[in-house]
């Protein structure tokens, strides 16, 4: 998406350790009319999939999954963080490293609003290593919903996750693929076949 990858190149700083930060627009600061042209690409990307609910984890997907849901219309379900998973079971969770934090998060979305009549289209903002999206998929799979898409903001694809994902055969698009990242000379490279 050209708008998009146009914006990185302006917005977007490389950090050491592989870290793009996009705070200027989608992290921190949000720029709600490219967040609502990303909006409308997903929705030419997965129209035709009957797609009835959005689910993306917290934090840094909510905003982005809010729009991809108010165009679709349906509900946005996110997946939350927390210490202690409950034993009541009236929760699906799994475990989920974060790239950013380093951590190992407990995330959990509840049973009445994830179950196997869903379509779910999954939308994060980044997709590095693949583990947060490996979490929303197993808490998917558990919920026996059906995958119709996975739909990513900024995929890093010298980072493992999508070769992955594509491999074992998610229908997943990324709006901008970066090949490569300088973080001394703030080169960004994306990949020519991305939307
Ligand atoms: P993964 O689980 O695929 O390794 O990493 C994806 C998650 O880590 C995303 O939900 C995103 O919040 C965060 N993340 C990964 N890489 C980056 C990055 O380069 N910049 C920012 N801002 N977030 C990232």
């Amino acid at each position: 998406m050209e708008l998009l990858r146009q914006r990185i190149l302006k917005d977007g700083v490389v950090r050491p350790g592989s870290v793009l930060k996009v705070d200027s627009f989608l992290n921190h600061q949000i720029d709600v009319e490219l967040l609502d042209a990303i909006a409308a690409e997903f929705e030419r990307i997965y129209a035709g999939k009957p797609i009835n609910k959005v689910l993306t984890i917290e934090a840094s997907g909510i905003a982005v999954a809010c729009f991809v849901a108010r165009h679709f219309s349906v509900p946005l379900v996110f997946a939350k963080k927390t210490q202690s998973i409950n034993l009541e079971g009236d929760s699906y969770s799994t475990r989920i490293e974060s790239y950013t934090h380093g951590r190992i998060f407990d995330v959990i979305v509840s049973k009445k609003y994830l179950c196997s009549e869903d379509h779910i289209l999954i939308v994060d903002d980044f997709l590095a290593n693949g583990c947060a999206l490996e979490g929303l998929i197993d808490i998917a799979e558990k919920a026996g919903a059906s995958i119709e898409g996975i739909g990513i903001v900024i995929e890093k694809g010298f980072q493992r996750g999508g070769l992955s994902l594509r491999e074992q055969g998610y229908p997943l698009s990324s709006l901008a693929i970066i090949d490569s990242m300088d973080a001394e000379t703030g080169e960004i490279v994306f990949r020519r076949d991305a939307r």
